[in-house]
């Protein structure tokens, strides 16, 4: 259920692996409305051997630049940051194309409503299209419909959000923007972005996607919307296109399968706690869960107890690097705008590793820090 990252990957390995699959997407075309800025890391591509390809690639991105409220800046070349901007309309309806390709059906304007429970056990879902409702009978449910995901939670599966675990994001694609080429920009600071961060990722010449993402801690705070236009409305650039979106920090949801289903990418909290990125972990829990389909059927076992294998396999892939980023989330969390103008202070012009000896040497030197690393590690 649900026809973009996490749904086109998990049906094309399904389907590679021979099974029949049946892709749902409830809207009319595959990657609309867009709800993300596009950064794609060269690992995703490596790792689900796709090649970046100039249909759907924008720009290359070869480093970032950290700015503080200050205005103090640092730009880091580390590895992790090397990748793309891809046009994500264009880019999500390549990847259904690859699934379409190796035998997914799939059907568009189709809203899954509820769950087919048979014997205690997930046996399908009950969709609308057309002013119709049907049931559609299977082995296995992907639940893949995004951080709204309502399909899991019928199955039993807690995959609510807390508030203050949701970052909401208002984005902007604008004409006329001085950019750097290959080149993010990332502002922090609680004027900027309150508890997040604002971004511009070039997307080509003086083109780029501009976006705020915010932790709204009281209701009446601020939204994502104010602080982006209170940005853009400084520069001479041209709207071409405007999203909002919401993207889940707090790590993945508690369990991601139950009898007859898994659930994968943004509706299990399979995200970046640090970056909000979710591109690249989606991928990889949803061929993961593509394959262990593909082995529960073939071995006549969709329980619980043999989907349990999924939540193994990709905690064993990107588990370590959730937690790790959820660490770094809660420091930044209790950072000062002053913290963070002297932590890009003692980085500016520095060594460009952004973990690294740079980052130690900060935190030996500035108290404030120590007392939040012993807090949270
Ligand atoms: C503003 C913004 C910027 C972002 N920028 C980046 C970035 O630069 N890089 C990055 O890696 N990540 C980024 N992200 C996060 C990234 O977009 C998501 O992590 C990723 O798209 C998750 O993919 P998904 O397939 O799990 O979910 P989604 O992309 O949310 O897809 C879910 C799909 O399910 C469909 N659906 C929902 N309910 C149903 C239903 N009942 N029946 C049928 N279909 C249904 C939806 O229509 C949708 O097509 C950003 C997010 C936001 C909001």
């Amino acid at each position: 259920m649900g026809g973009r990252v996490a749904g086109s990957i998990s049906s094309f390995h399904a389907a590679r692996e021979g099974l029949d699959v049946l892709m749902v997407e409830k809207n009319p075309e595959i990657g609309t409305p867009v709800q993300c800025a596009g950064g794609v890391s060269d690992t995703f591509f490596k790792s689900m051997k796709i090649k970046p390809l100039a249909q759907f690639t924008c720009s290359r991105i070869r480093g970032a630049c950290i700015h503080a409220p200050s205005g103090a800046s640092f730009l880091t070349d580390d590895p992790i940051i090397k990748g793309y901007i891809v046009e994500r309309k264009i880019f999500d309806k390549y990847l259904a194309i690859r699934a379409a390709e190796q035998g997914t059906e799939i059907m568009l304007n189709t809203i899954a409503k509820d769950l087919i429970i048979k014997d205690g056990k997930v046996g399908g879902v009950i969709v609308k299209k057309d002013g119709q409702t049907f049931d559609i009978c299977s082995d296995i449910v992907i639940a893949a419909d995004g951080i709204q995901s309502k399909i899991a939670r019928k199955a039993g599966l807690d995959t609510r959000f807390r508030v203050d675990e949701i970052c909401s994001c208002a984005q902007s694609e604008m004409v006329g923007v001085n950019i750097k080429k290959e080149i993010m920009e990332l502002y922090f600071g609680n004027r900027t972005a309150p508890g997040g961060y604002l971004w511009v990722f070039p997307k080509g010449e003086e083109r780029a996607n501009i976006g705020v993402g915010i932790r709204r801690r009281k209701w009446n705070a601020k939204s994502a919307q104010y602080y982006l236009k209170r940005f853009t409305s400084k520069l001479d650039a041209t709207e071409i296109e405007f999203n909002i979106g919401a993207v889940p920090i707090g790590g993945p949801v508690k369990r991601t399968y139950t009898d007859g289903l898994m659930v994968v990418g943004d509706a299990a909290g399979q995200v970046d706690p640090l970056t909000g990125g979710g591109i690249h972990i989606a991928a990889e829990c949803a061929k993961i869960a593509g394959e262990i389909a593909s082995e529960a059927i073939e071995m006549g076992r969709a329980d619980a107890e043999f989907l349990k294998r999924y939540e193994k396999r990709w905690y064993k892939r990107v588990g370590a690097n959730i937690k790790r980023s959820l660490k770094y989330r809660k420091i930044l969390n209790q950072l000062t705008d002053e913290d963070i103008n002297k932590l890009v202070e003692s980085l500016e012009g520095g060594e460009l590793n952004l973990f690294s000896t740079s980052l130690l040497r900060f935190v030996k030197d500035y108290r404030n820090i120590l007392r939040i690393l012993k807090e949270i590690l």
